[in-house]
């Protein structure tokens, strides 16, 4: 079964769709990749949800890519003696530590280290930025703070802090049990949301091991002023479009969605582009212009994958929003100006063995109209750097590692197959030929190209490209 698109789309499970039926035909719509949010999934689902993930994938025989995504440290105030309270604009409101109940003026935070770091002038946004508040004095244990935009404040309700660098690991103690649970279930990329510094990822890392690719969700201006060091510590990352525009002015945006996915393209980590692309379907079945148009922008961009939330995980038409974004990825990567955007935005390749051979392979392929390049990738990472070169070429990764297949659904044009180890040159070329017959890339008498390195299941060792033939 082939793709006949580049970008992959991420679709995320819930309510609406984690029967294994409907999971089957999300991935027959398109779906490459599933999210299990554990924002909204109880711990000890996981290991169930996975189970039937894989049973969908055995049914296809093709790898399926699993994300977890981690709530991260999530910021709410605390509860109001009446529910919920009016705050008017102008009038004087009190953050504090007191836990009795909250009334117009004051509330409880329960996070002393967040009032610990509050200064005058930080900005305090409350219920997806509705209510606006600015802090006034800061003092121990207290901010008192003034509305700029005032609304109904209610029970524990979501704050965030665009001006204040949160002195706590990005991961919570619910993350962290959550991480060992999605690891121990068998996933092949873990999310971490409101990442803040590249020590984010690493303390991720520490946990994972190597077991699982992990993924910074670009949510926080404070992660947008690293960002270079952020992606060079991660293995892909996440234009999470929906806190982004809380955290920073939404207008502002789509500016960084073009700067953080350039940013991921030269550096060679995977970026997904995530949040309302097609909302309207979560009720409708049919998306709006604008939303169409913004999926579109996301595959020009040359992003690797675009995500789905609610539309595929409690809305009411998930099948048909996975296979409008299928539809949409089609028909934009078959214009002619697509090609000449993605070049346009190739990054130059690293002065590497690996990268100088997966612009070789880019350029003999194009060159010459190859019907494939056949990457032999023992870790992914051959096949991670040719699919930085966006080549007009398909790709076919092989690996011995289902694991490895499974994280490269994520990746750009990449079409990952599990298979054994090379045994030498011969077997290499008969191989790769009948791979790319059997997959439907190459027919007789059509040639591809093969990247490989010797000696064969050394990870790092790319350095040989060779034609082949495609025969009976
Ligand atoms: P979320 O992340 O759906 O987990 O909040 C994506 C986003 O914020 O855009
Ligand atoms: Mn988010």
């Amino acid at each position: 079964m082939r793709r006949m698109r580049r970008v992959k789309i991420l679709a995320t499970l819930g309510p609406a769709s984690q029967d294994e039926r409907t999971i089957a035909r999300l991935f027959e719509a398109g779906a490459d990749v599933f999210r299990i949010n554990m924002s909204h999934t109880p711990r000890e689902s996981v290991r169930e949800r996975v189970a039937t993930i894989r049973r969908v994938e055995q049914r296809f025989g093709r790898p399926v890519g699993i994300l977890a995504d981690l709530q991260g440290p999530k910021i709410r105030v605390g509860e109001f003696a009446e529910g919920s309270a009016r705050l008017a604009e102008g009038a004087a409101f009190t953050l504090d530590s007191d836990e009795t109940p909250g009334t117009a003026t004051r509330v409880r935070l329960p996070h002393p280290e967040i009032l610990a770091a509050l200064r005058p002038g930080h900005a305090l946004l409350v219920d997806d930025g509705r209510i606006r508040l600015v802090v006034e004095e800061a003092g121990d244990g207290f901010a008192r703070t003034r509305v700029v935009v005032g609304g109904t404040i209610s029970n524990r309700k979501g704050a965030s802090f665009p001006d204040t660098t949160i002195p706590v690991s990005a991961l919570t103690a619910k993350d962290r049990a959550d991480l060992e649970a999605v690891v121990d279930a068998g996933v092949d990329w873990v999310a971490l949301s409101f990442v803040q510094r590249p020590e984010d990822i690493a303390e991720v890392r520490k946990v994972t091991r190597g077991r699982a690719f992990v993924m910074a969700k670009i949510e926080k201006p404070q992660a947008v002023s690293r960002l270079d060091e952020i992606i060079e510590a991660a293995d892909g990352l996440m234009v999470a479009r929906g806190d982004l525009g809380v955290e920073m002015p939404l207008e502002r945006v789509p500016g960084l969605q073009k700067r953080i996915t350039r940013a991921a393209r030269r550096l060679g980590k995977p970026v997904v582009v995530a949040t309302q692309m097609l909302e309207s379907m979560i009720t409708a079945p049919v998306p709006t212009r604008a939303e169409v148009s913004d999926v579109a922008t996301a595959v020009f961009e040359g992003a690797d994958a675009v995500m789905l939330s609610a539309e595929s995980a409690s809305g009411q038409h998930p099948v048909e929003a996975v296979a409008t974004m299928n539809r949409i990825a089609e028909e934009v990567e078959a214009d002619p100006v697509y090609r000449t955007i993605i070049t346009a935005q190739r990054a130059e390749p690293e002065p590497t063995g690996a990268d100088a051979i997966a612009a070789a392979a880019r350029s003999v392929a194009e060159t010459l109209d190859l019907k494939a390049i056949i990457a032999w990738s023992f870790s992914g990472s051959t096949a991670l750097r040719i699919a930085r070169e966006r080549p007009q070429t398909p790709v076919l990764a092989m690996t011995p590692s289902v694991g490895v297949a499974r994280r490269l659904c994520l990746v750009w044009g990449i079409h990952a197959i599990t298979t054994e180890d090379l045994r030498d040159v011969d077997d290499m070329a008969e191989r790769s030929c009948s791979f790319a017959r059997e997959a439907e890339y190459a027919g007789t008498g059509q040639r591809i190209i093969i990247v490989a390195g010797v000696p064969f299941g050394t990870p790092g060792a790319t350095n040989m490209l060779r034609l082949a033939y495609v025969r009976d």
